[in-house]
């Protein structure tokens, strides 16, 4: 018998035929002895639906009651599924973020859970029903209900798993596990048994988005077994125990470092959300690069890569990105306060380029990873613009048109391309 935490999202809990899906689910892990807290999601398109709603009055929406607004998607969704597991002859009881209560900071559309009291999810636990439980919203020190970001859910999952101290956190999603890359772009795009939880942080980052960034931290920190796995997944003859639950879908896991065999790069991330600007001919002294990125974070844009070259005759380049959303406000910025004021001769930008990372933890112990890594690239004829490294990454960025053929030369060069053909990844 195992403690599980089970989220759903939105498209699990799409409609009411697929909420009386997610019922039965529940009740079948629950008929082999398992005990169930599940978190939900809105319905799909419910919480774009509510934003919609809002700025229909207001631009700006209050912080507030855009979070009392917003939340009100999952109180429907936490009834209704309570609603069928009743009618399936299972009790089941559903609480609010504030009714449970998950206590988060006052930081609205945004917050940080802080704490959670698990006495009510407990005794319903104890009492042999089901607790289920509104994702993506808690209240803060004064009563005001909080939203946790988009996608938020998954970190409503993970965080009620680590208080409850639950064997694992199932996040529930459209695909059946995490893929070693996106494989729209790939159909070779291998589904992997297990990931730690350092690499699907880069992954999420990067722009895999299959889980919150914020629920990976958070599992990493608590050390919260995740298990990513799909809603139409069947169950080995239809039962869900503990030997099913242990080979499904992708665990999320700490690097226990007994895989000899684990290849070097466990996945390849890519984000087309990136900009590119240069500003030419700056002055090679101390307090540019501050004179050049202050008023950009002062408008809370986002720097991602950086490079500056040195420079022979006093003058160099210094290039980075900007998330594409922020392009046009960023040239403006450095055009109207920055560029005369250090003196460069231009500046010049583009937002025809994506970032392109390989990840993996096995880096650590392997030289010459991004050497292959561009040696992969150069033999494709890619140019690379702009290159990053952290200790279990390296990101280039590189033109729009060239990212497909990126992606799958290097899937296949570091070893990852699934031998049997066809991707079979649910729905696509
Ligand atoms: N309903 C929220 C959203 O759409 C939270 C979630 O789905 O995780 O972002
Ligand atoms: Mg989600």
């Amino acid at each position: 018998m195992a403690l599980i935490v089970q989220k759903y999202g939105g498209t699990s809990m799409g409609n009411a035929t697929r909420i009386k899906n997610v019922a039965k689910r529940v009740k079948r892990w629950h008929d082999n002895g398992n005990q169930l807290v599940v978190v939900v999601s809105a319905m799909s398109g419910e919480t774009n639906r509510l934003i919609g709603l809002a700025r229909e009055i207001t631009n700006n929406p209050d912080p507030r009651e855009y979070d009392q607004m917003v939340c009100t998607g999952e109180q429907v969704s936490i009834a209704l599924l309570a609603m069928a597991l009743k009618d399936l002859g299972l009790e089941a009881v559903s609480f609010t973020g504030s009714q449970v209560a998950i206590t988060t900071d006052s930081a609205h559309t945004k917050a940080r859970i802080q704490t959670i009291d698990d006495k009510k999810l407990r005794a319903v636990l104890d009492a042999g029903k089901v607790a289920i439980v509104a994702g993506f919203q808690g209240v803060d020190e004064f009563g005001n209900v909080t939203t946790l970001g988009r996608g938020g859910s998954d970190t409503t999952g993970v965080a009620i798993a680590a208080a409850l101290k639950a064997d694992e956190c199932q996040i529930y999603t459209d695909v059946d596990g995490v893929y070693t890359t996106d494989p729209r772009v790939t159909s070779k795009a291998k589904k992997l048994d297990k990931i730690t939880f350092e690499e699907m942080l880069e992954m999420a980052s990067l722009g895999s988005k299959v889980l919150q960034i914020r629920s990976v931290e958070f599992a990493g920190k608590y050390k919260v077994p995740v298990r990513v796995l799909s809603s139409f997944d069947e169950g080995t003859d239809g039962k869900f125990d503990d030997e099913f639950r242990k080979t499904v879908g992708t665990l999320i896991t700490i690097d226990e470092g007994d895989d000899m065999e684990k290849a070097v790069i466990s996945g390849i991330a890519f984000n087309r959300d990136e900009a590119k600007i240069a500003l030419l001919g700056v002055p090679d002294r101390p307090g540019i690069a501050s004179a050049i990125l202050s008023p950009i974070g002062n408008a809370n844009i986002e720097v991602d890569m950086i490079i500056q070259n040195i420079s022979e005759n006093g003058v160099t380049d210094f290039s980075f990105t900007v998330p594409r959303g922020d392009f046009d406000k960023a040239m403006q910025i450095l055009n109207e306060q920055v560029k005369d004021d250090i003196g460069a001769t231009d500046i010049i930008g583009t937002s025809d380029v994506v970032k392109v990372s390989i990840v993996g933890v096995g880096m650590r112990s392997h030289a010459g990873v991004a050497s292959k890594m561009f040696q992969t690239l150069a033999s494709e004829n890619i140019n690379l613009q702009m290159i990053s490294t952290s200790e279990i990454k390296v990101s280039v960025l590189i033109k729009e048109e060239h990212l497909e053929k990126a992606v799958k030369s290097l899937h296949t060069a570091f070893g990852l391309d699934r031998e049997d053909g066809e991707s079979k990844v649910a729905g696509l």
